[in-house]
């Protein structure tokens, strides 16, 4: 539920940028979403599609690019992915740390149209 009021942001922001280049659209929004961001992609492009009714974004295209989270080796100080339900580095078996990759949100481009 919590991907509401952060879809509705990333409206109003896409909104401003297409206002202040006096833009008729939103063509296109890249978004990206890490895996422990707390968010989903999937719920924020529901929303997406429901709050953007009747605004400058409506029928954009909003791509997620889904960032996997990556665990580091204490050890051999290697980043990888895990494997499902273990932490294990895939070199030694030591229980891995989180880096911040996969904590990632951002917003990567706005497309607009320009008349
Ligand atoms: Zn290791």
């Amino acid at each position: 539920m919590h991907e509401y009021p952060v879809t509705e942001q990333i409206i109003k922001i896409a909104s401003e940028k297409a206002k202040e280049n006096n833009a008729i659209k939103v063509c296109h929004i890249a978004l990206v979403v890490g895996e422990h961001s707390g968010f989903i992609g999937e719920s924020i492009q529901m929303y997406f599609d429901i709050i953007s009714r009747g605004t400058i974004c409506e029928g954009a295209i909003l791509e997620i690019e889904n960032i996997k989270a990556k665990w580091k080796c204490p050890l051999c100080d290697i980043t990888y992915m895990r494997q499902p339900y273990s932490f294990a580095c895939p070199k030694c078996g030591q229980d891995g740390l989180p880096t911040n990759i996969g904590k990632e949100f951002y917003i990567k481009s706005i497309e607009v149209e320009v008349p």
